[in-house]
């Protein structure tokens, strides 16, 4: 009796220790558990923290890159600036030279007639004359173009190119600015395709700048291709718009180059001037571009290196 007193006291005494070390498990299996989904907040806030510190780095790379872009951008803006100014003060100057000299020589020629020159000589010492100042008055005409489209330029970008619209007929202005170019260059061939069949095509425009954009493409055309090659313009249209393309054979224009062609003082590396004088300064297609826009129409070049180029505009018929 008094031994199974014993063992229900000793049984007791387990029970309990096992109920206190049951207890302690348990106490240890939920301070393990807040541990656990303290740890799993923990990791939640790190990552949430890392998703935003990556996004961050994302964000601040694409900055930079921008950034650097517009950097390059600007650097090659002012490399094309200093390019500019060089060539500009240059070629401002190589015409007045060019002109200066041939006055000069044709005022000693005119010196050396004499009253007992046979008619032969005479006119002989006249052509010689007149191809002084032929070439006084291309350069002349160089100069014109220059001063135009720096004039125009400094217009452009103060927002104050004034064009004067008016109604009239886009053929005429085709064909006088061809007229004119045939004048400068009278051993260039420059057809007009498909203008027989075409009478007249009324437009709103400023008459004087849609010449000038055709004649800038014309002489591009001209100058940047071998001597022995024609140039073609032609016209079509839709029922919203007409337009306008001048093609050439020279060198082509890669599509890298052709998006670029349009800025201000872009000139395509490697394309050099073929005919005529004096290079370019890249503002001519920068100018035509404005203008053609400020009309509501479009510019563009389609173009093959090696295969030649078309340069073209569009303008919206009268509404
Ligand atoms: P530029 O006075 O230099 O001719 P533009 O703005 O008219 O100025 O032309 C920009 C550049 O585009 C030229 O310097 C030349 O490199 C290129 N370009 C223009 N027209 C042609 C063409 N028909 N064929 C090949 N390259 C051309």
């Amino acid at each position: 009796m008094e031994g199974s007193v014993q063992e229900e006291q000793t049984n007791y005494q387990e029970v309990r220790a096992l109920r206190v070390r049951i207890a302690e498990l348990e106490k240890m299996q939920q301070e393990q558990n807040l541990a656990l989904h303290q740890e799993k907040e923990v990791r939640k806030a790190l990552e949430t923290r890392l998703h935003t510190v990556l996004n961050e780095r994302d964000c601040l790379i694409e900055e930079l890159t921008e950034a650097q872009d517009n950097i390059n951008a600007l650097l090659d803006a002012n490399q094309r600036m200093d390019e500019f100014l060089g060539i500009a003060s240059h070629e401002l100057r190589t015409p007045l030279t060019t002109i200066n000299g041939n006055i000069q020589l044709a005022k000693r020629r005119l010196k050396a007639f004499r009253l007992d020159d046979t008619r032969e000589d005479f006119a002989n010492k006249v052509d010689v004359i007149r191809e002084m100042l032929e070439r006084a008055e291309r350069q002349v005409r160089v100069q014109n173009r220059l001063v135009g489209d720096l004039l125009d330029i400094s217009r452009i970008q103060a927002n104050r190119l004034e064009l004067h619209f008016q109604e009239g007929d886009l053929i005429t202005i085709i064909k006088e600015a061809v007229e004119d170019q045939r004048a400068a260059w009278p051993k260039r061939l420059i057809v007009l395709d498909n203008f027989s069949c075409t009478q007249e095509i009324l437009i709103e425009a400023d008459p004087d700048r849609i010449g000038q954009v055709i004649t800038n493409y014309l002489t591009n055309a001209l100058k940047y291709s071998a001597p022995e090659t024609g140039v073609n313009v032609a016209i079509s249209s839709t029922a919203q718009e007409v337009k306008v393309a001048v093609q050439d054979a020279g060198p082509g224009i890669s599509a890298e180059e052709q998006a670029q062609l349009w800025q201000r003082f872009y000139r395509v590396p490697g394309i050099s001037v073929q005919n005529g004088s004096g290079v370019g300064l890249g503002l001519g297609l920068h100018i035509c571009r404005t203008i053609i826009e400020r009309h509501g129409g479009r510019v563009g070049v389609d173009s093959i290196q090696g295969e030649g180029s078309t340069f073209w505009f569009t303008l919206p018929f009268i509404a």
